[in-house]
């Protein structure tokens, strides 16, 4: 795990005649002759070719009146102090319905200090963010571990917010780039997106510099090249992430997560790595799963038929409302 102030390591960069600027708020943006105009609240930035960076909020997008892509995740996060974790450099991930349709996180800071947070994907979640913070709370003292870690802890610092966006960009505009969430590159079935975020970054780069007109046309390579780095698995990601949300139970996504010891080191890392294919995905299957996975999708396709299994919704609000 690491931590990056982002504006200080821009601001580090020396870069020969560029002059680089933070923490502007970017209010208003218009296309000139072949170029776009963005404007803060005193200064004009005039630019033949803009990357729209802006993560989940896509601000350039937003402020020419282009279409957004959807968003696809909502998280709340806590900062604690006057935790008791056993190892200072533990981070883990948790799958757990009771608390949320997605997953969650902590970030041991040290032996007393945590990260601790959960998303939501969204729309499916069909819930909002105080709902969320309740549940992250509630899941503080209630679940897991760290039920014992947190047990005198008290929360510092909170934030919530939208993103990243599990959805890549299908179109090019002319002058405008999108990279990161921005570009909707964030993996639909994790909702990860630092990795494709520098990758999109670089690929953009390799675009700009072949590029001259920087017309639709000289742009649209870019979206190819990310496809075929990471675009390609995409498919596969939706897929798994509908399974997932519409037909796993917390007993399926143990087993189903257990699995994944089978495959061997190599099939072990791509998985982690995101590079989901149909073999891969089918290596993480066994009988049982398939059976569970099977019934769970007949409870939901035909219940006046098949009403012989608990109630499974997108939003796990079956299971999630016990946290309440
Ligand atoms: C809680 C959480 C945990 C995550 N954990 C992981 C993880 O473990 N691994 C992983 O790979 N990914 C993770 N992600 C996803 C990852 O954070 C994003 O995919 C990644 O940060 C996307 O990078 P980005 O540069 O595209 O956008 P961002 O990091 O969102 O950066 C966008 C920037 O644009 C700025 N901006 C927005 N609007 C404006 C405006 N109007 N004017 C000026 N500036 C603006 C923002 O302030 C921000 O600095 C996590 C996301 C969240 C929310």
């Amino acid at each position: 795990m690491c931590l990056v102030d982002c504006e200080r390591w821009a601001r580090s960069l020396d870069f020969q005649r560029v002059r680089v600027k933070t923490g502007v708020d970017l209010q208003s943006a218009r296309r000139t002759e072949g170029g776009i105009i963005l404007m803060d609240g005193t200064d004009a930035y005039q630019g033949r070719l803009v990357v729209d960076a802006s993560g989940h909020t896509q601000i350039v997008h937003a402020l020419l009146g282009l279409k957004i892509r959807r968003k696809s995740g909502l998280s709340y996060e806590v900062e604690l102090d006057g935790c008791e974790i056993p190892v200072n450099d533990e981070a883990s991930f948790i799958l757990d319905f009771r608390v949320s349709n997605s997953g969650g996180w902590i970030y041991a800071l040290s032996k007393d200090k945590a990260q601790f947070g959960w998303a939501d994907f969204w729309p499916e979640s069909a819930a909002g963010l105080s709902d969320l913070k309740a549940r992250v709370l509630a899941a503080m003292t209630r679940i897991g571990p760290q039920r014992d870690w947190f047990g005198k802890a008290r929360v510092t610092y909170a934030y919530g917010r939208f993103g990243p966006m599990g959805s890549v960009s299908r179109e090019v505009h002319a002058n405008l780039m999108s990279i990161g969430d921005a570009g909707g590159f964030g993996t639909p079935a994790t909702l990860e997106g630092f990795r494709q975020a520098l990758d999109s970054a670089k690929l953009a780069y390799l675009t700009i510099i072949e590029a001259r007109s920087f017309s639709r046309a000289e742009l649209e390579p870019y979206l190819a090249r990310f496809h075929a780095l990471h675009g390609r698995y995409y498919r596969m990601h939706e897929i798994v992430r509908f399974v997932y949300l519409h037909w796993m139970r917390n007993e399926d996504i143990d087993r189903w997560l257990k699995n994944f010891a089978r495959v061997g080191k190599d099939d072990f890392f791509r998985l982690i790595k995101g590079e989901l294919t149909v073999s891969l995905t089918l290596k993480t299957l066994d009988p049982t799963l398939v059976k569970n996975i099977g019934l769970n999708a007949l409870n939901r396709v035909l219940p006046g038929f098949a009403r012989f299994r608990d109630r499974l919704t997108p939003s796990k609000k079956e299971t999630t409302d016990a946290l309440r």
